[in-house]
């Protein structure tokens, strides 16, 4: 039997109810805080993410799935969204008249790392994106956002960590200290951040290796090498965050895997989660949009991963599937063909009615109603049709009443609710 793909799985019914009020929540929250959605492709040309993630990163050395299509073209399923939502507002000119813009999107994205719980390789995010504003008090606003959708589902124990990654005047000195300091503890570190350290150095701080993290641990932090507008700007803030009320840490460790983030960054983490303690991440990336050769707009962004915030979640949560409104146990087929009828003109009113398709006796058919849970249940036999009447049982009462077949449809929609 072929099985699914390493890393790709299967949402079942069960749990994809989570996932539907998960997402219910976040296009709230969206609404709320006047962010529009945006629609984009899986595919893109695989020059897209060379070009905004950049070479030296994890993603485009070894993750992305990239493949020639059958012209030969170059083209990759997108391992993050940002990079679209920046080509598709480039495309369309969206910053014409205005360039302010509030956007969402919400889908899979695919990365071709090592899965593990909590990681896998087709995954979903929730992304947000905010072009031409340059104010520290948009980033607050979305650290702020990203509490407010953690509150709203329910989910404590989240803290929020923050940095500063500094703009192209500072960050060369930053980074060539870095580079420094790596070439002194060299010894330590491991294969890759040996490698990097002369190309993407930031990447050596948030190495999960053991023995690099501890040769970091007095590593330069890039805060005292911010310019003065990027320090004016980091304190603008964090003190909005404070004005705010919302709980955060400086964390000199946190930087972005990916090269265009500048100034503001920060990650939402949770204690629920272990290894993969990160549900949220983004920041600035003022960079990106010249550097793809677009207009020069500043930007700012985050992604929340929302296979972990199902994790967390369901450990806060408890929603069983609700069963059906009612159940019709139809025996033969005449009965059927009623029931047919009944449970579609319900389904149409948006009552959820069901019945049993197959040939089961009326025992096994109030089984199944029973496992169901559903909370009225009807029988239509030989003795129902020829008296055109049947009995309508409330499960949970335990009480019943007799029903003409013309006031069936009528009945039910009174006692769920929807008359
Ligand atoms: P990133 O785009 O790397 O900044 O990631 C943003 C968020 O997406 C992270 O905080 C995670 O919650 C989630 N995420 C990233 N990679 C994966 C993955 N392979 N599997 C599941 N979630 C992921």
């Amino acid at each position: 039997m072929i099985q699914s793909i390493r890393g790709f799985r299967d949402i079942l019914p069960g749990e994809s109810r989570l996932w539907h009020g998960i997402e219910e929540t976040a296009r709230a929250l969206f609404a709320d805080f006047g962010f529009q959605e945006i629609r984009l492709p899986i595919l893109e040309k695989t020059a897209l993410f060379a070009r905004s993630i950049g070479e030296t990163t994890d993603i485009v050395e070894k993750e992305m799935y990239t493949f020639a299509d059958r012209k030969g073209d170059l083209v990759t399923l997108r391992p993050e969204a940002t990079a679209s939502v920046v080509r598709a507002y480039m495309q369309h000119k969206l910053y014409a008249g205005d360039p302010f813009r509030k956007l969402f999107t919400i889908g899979p994205m695919f990365r071709r790392e090592r899965p593990q719980k909590g990681r896998y390789r087709q995954f979903y995010q929730i992304n947000a994106e905010v072009f031409g504003a340059d104010s520290p008090l948009i980033d607050a606003q979305l650290v702020f956002m990203l509490t407010t959708l953690f509150s709203r589902l329910g989910v404590s124990n989240t803290s929020a960590h923050i940095n500063s990654l500094g703009c192209p005047v500072c960050r060369p000195a930053f980074k060539a200290a870095l580079t420094a300091y790596a070439g002194d503890v060299e010894a330590c570190l491991c294969a890759d951040c040996r490698r990097r350290k002369a190309e993407n150095p930031l990447r050596l701080l948030d190495c999960k290796v053991p023995s690099c993290r501890k040769a970091m641990e007095k590593a330069p932090d890039m805060v005292t090498y911010l310019c003065p507008d990027c320090r004016a700007h980091f304190q603008r803030f964090t003190a909005a965050l404070t004005a705010l009320g919302v709980p955060h840490v400086r964390d000199p460790r946190l930087v972005r895997g990916l090269d265009y983030y500048t100034r503001s960054t920060f990650e939402i983490q949770t204690r629920a989660l272990g290894a993969q303690n990160a549900v949220a991440g983004g920041g600035r990336y003022d960079g990106l949009m010249k550097a793809l050769g677009g207009p020069d707009i500043p930007a700012t962004g985050f992604a929340v991963g929302f296979d972990r915030l199902v994790e967390v979640v369901k450990k806060d949560m408890k929603t069983p599937d609700p069963g059906p409104e009612v159940f019709i146990a139809a025996l033969g087929r005449e009965s059927q063909d009623k029931a047919l009828e009944w449970i579609c003109r319900m389904n149409e009113m948006g009552i959820s009615a069901e019945m049993d398709f197959g040939h089961r006796g009326l025992k096994a058919q109030m089984k199944r109603a029973d496992r169901l849970k559903a909370r009225y249940t009807i029988i239509l036999g030989d003795a129902e049709l020829a008296s055109e009447k049947v009995v309508l049982r409330d499960m949970a009462a335990a009480e019943q009443e007799t029903v003409p077949f013309s006031m069936v449809i009528q009945t039910v929609a009174e006692r769920v609710g929807r008359p």
